[in-house]
């Protein structure tokens, strides 16, 4: 019966333990997390093998944007809306991947230096076009193509979420630094 009790009493004690713990939790290990400045270093990598594969088929591709900032990102949802232009992105700061470094966009580049978004464009002559090409290498490297997207499809735009859904970046998860494209 004594024993009982000693165990209860210690068992009161355990749960009083665990529950300020958890109180705990929010401030010890839900921090802010750290902002994201740069590309995701695999990003980077396959990023680099892109423009390197491409160019082997002949095909010379620039990347056009990166990582962009809070800051860029919101800049751009203003074109088209309360600035000049025509609207880019329906993304405001914080809700596109290239705020947390996982995406690139890129166009192709010509001899004469010009830069172009035609799909349909077949500098290499090969009856193929060269915009599905980069796609198809891309793909393979392990990027998903904004061109698939049904609703508003981005066709310069490949990423990489390492199955983090947008509100999942926002609420501070990220993937780790060595995590590698599911290629
Ligand atoms: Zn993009």
């Amino acid at each position: 019966m004594l024993l009982l009790m000693v165990w209860a009493v210690m068992a009161a004690v355990i749960w009083r333990g665990i529950e300020a713990l958890e109180w705990s939790i929010p401030e010890s290990v839900i921090e802010p997390a750290p902002p994201v400045t740069e590309l995701h270093p695999t990003v980077l990598a396959k990023k680099n093998e892109l423009v390197a594969e491409t160019r082997k088929i002949g095909i010379t591709i620039m990347i056009t944007d990166g990582f962009r900032s809070h800051e860029e990102q919101n800049i751009i949802y203003e074109q088209g809306r309360t600035a000049i232009g025509q609207i880019v992105t329906n993304a405001r700061g914080g809700e596109s991947y290239h705020n947390y470094g996982l995406a690139i966009d890129f166009a192709l580049r010509l001899a004469d230096g010009s830069v172009i978004w035609d799909l349909e464009h077949d500098g290499n002559g090969n009856g193929k076009s060269d915009w599905m090409e980069v796609v198809g290498i891309a793909k393979g490297l392990g990027f998903t193509w904004g061109g698939d997207w049904d609703r508003f499809p981005d066709y310069p735009h490949l990423q990489m979420d390492f199955g983090y859904s947008i509100r999942e970046l926002q609420r501070g998860k990220r993937p780790s630094v060595d995590e590698q494209a599911d290629s």
